[in-house]
């Protein structure tokens, strides 16, 4: 049986203008008090059904022609281009929409414009969010207001101020060959950008943006989203976890078919593809019922896609964040996985040459973004694999200093440096470049090797 699921979003945008903030409203919660709690308990992905957005959006739903069919929205809790470069499906985005995030009294930033590069690249389509308008001088605030009705408070001077920002906005996106308007303002949601101007911090305008985003899904992805949800299930690991009383499991988007609990999965491991039976399908339980540390989840039977999903089974340890799960009902089906899950780790996980850079990242998915572009512009990679950055990393970048100083260094994305292994790189003098921006990452090591030219002159 056919049935059409729910959309995946990522929310992106330049540092500080507002991504976590919109989250947490979206999730009516706050991850930062809950985290000095001790207690995280997202798994990756908040799901919002529709009946939430069709209370908060009220008369609203009008703004969509049409009824709503979409069970409803599947946030990705990871904010930022990670959600682009990290968690892939079926070699595209798993995200099957945006929201981009500008703060409207800033304008336009470089991970702004590195952003819509991306989206671009991915061919995902997207819509603008011009966030804070709540700063702008003398701005009535109303908590969860639709915009349209929090605008009539407003006085003529702030609503004019708002006015200008947008029309700076528009213009930016128009230099990037962009036809943007206000969102209640376009003709032709194909044709045009819709900016949707909100206030995270008091849910502003957040009932239009999830409104819009319903019905965007809705009428330009329903081919995409319809799915076979009885079929065995596909998904993206999101992260590896330890968990108390659980040992190793992962959290995972489904975003094909359904998950049973006595499935066999297949899941891409360090070298090798991992088959395994699960032991649970884990919802984190809300808040106030959680009595015992150890008992935060609730195990379900079954879950159809899209969910986010904690799955505990044996073997977990080597599984590498950003591979892909896939459920297997038969000896053949589990061959066809294994098959399939190699192919991808052995295009990533690479060792090109002797002489070359040491590449470590979090995920299969930034490994390979990062691998690509070092190829692109011709740096040998001798080592490339999911990680922390070791002692042996350092070592190996030590072994081809010798031979070739330039590319006697490790390359880091979004890992930790190993304690020992920031030792050993101090003492040898082994440079090591992290960060959580690619190009960025890239950009401090060729400043280095030119500095280090400059020096020999
Ligand atoms: P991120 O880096 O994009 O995830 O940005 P954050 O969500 O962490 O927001 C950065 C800062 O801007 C925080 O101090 C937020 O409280 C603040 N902020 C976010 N959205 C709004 C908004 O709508 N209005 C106001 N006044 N502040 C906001």
């Amino acid at each position: 049986m056919k049935k059409i699921r729910q959309p995946i979003i990522a929310v992106l945008g330049h540092v500080d203008h507002g991504k976590t903030t919109l989250l947490d409203r979206i999730r009516r919660t706050n991850v930062a008090g809950k985290e000095a709690g001790g207690i995280t308990q997202h798994i990756g992905a908040t799901e919002v059904p529709i009946e939430t957005v069709k209370q908060l959006a009220g008369p609203l739903i009008k703004l969509w022609k049409g009824e709503i069919k979409l069970p409803g929205l599947l946030f990705i809790d990871t904010p930022g281009h990670e959600a682009f470069t990290s968690l892939r499906a079926r070699g595209g985005s798993l995200a099957d929409l945006a929201v981009l995030i500008v703060d409207v009294n800033e304008g336009f930033q470089p991970q702004t414009i590195e952003s819509i590069e991306i989206l671009r690249k991915n061919r995902t389509p997207f819509i603008v969010a011009a966030n804070k308008i709540d700063r702008i001088k003398g701005w009535k605030v109303e908590e969860d207001e639709p915009f349209l009705v929090n605008i009539k408070k407003q006085d003529q001077r702030a609503q004019q101020e708002l006015e200008t920002k947008l029309w700076e906005l528009i213009g930016k996106f128009y230099e990037m060959g962009f036809n943007a308007n206000r969102f209640d303002r376009v003709q032709d949601f194909t044709r045009e950008l819709a900016i949707i101007p909100i206030s995270a911090k008091y849910g502003i305008g957040v009932p239009e943006l999830l409104v819009l985003i319903a019905g965007l899904s809705q009428k330009y992805l329903e081919e995409k989203l319809k799915i076979e949800v009885e079929g065995p299930a596909r998904g993206t690991i999101l992260e590896v976890r330890e968990e108390l009383g659980l040992g190793t499991t992962i959290d995972v988007i489904i975003y094909d078919g359904t998950l049973r609990k006595d499935d066999t999965i297949v899941v891409g491991g360090k070298d090798k593809a991992i088959v395994t039976k699960i032991r649970a399908l884990l919802k984190p339980k809300p808040l106030d019922e959680i009595r015992d540390p150890r008992f935060r989840f609730d195990q379900v039977d079954e879950v159809a896609a899209a969910a986010g999903i904690k799955i505990a089974a044996p073997g977990l340890e080597e599984a590498l964040a950003g591979s892909p799960v896939i459920a297997a009902r038969s000896e053949e089906e589990v061959e066809r996985a294994k098959a399939e899950i190699l192919g991808q780790i052995q295009s990533v996980v690479i060792s090109t040459g002797k002489v070359g850079v040491i590449v470590k990242a979090d995920t299969l998915g930034s490994l390979e973004a990062l691998s690509k572009e070092l190829q692109e512009k011709s740096i040998p990679i001798r080592k490339a694999d999911v990680g922390n950055i070791s002692k042996t990393d350092v070592m190996e970048a030590l072994s081809v200093k010798d031979e070739e100083p330039k590319y006697g260094v490790v390359l880091g994305f979004n890992v930790k440096v190993n304690e020992d292994a920031a030792e050993v790189a101090k003492a040898k003098g082994v440079p090591i470049f992290t960060g959580n921006i690619i190009y960025k990452l890239i950009e401090d090591y060729e400043a280095w090797v030119k500095a280090e030219e400059e020096k020999k002159k």
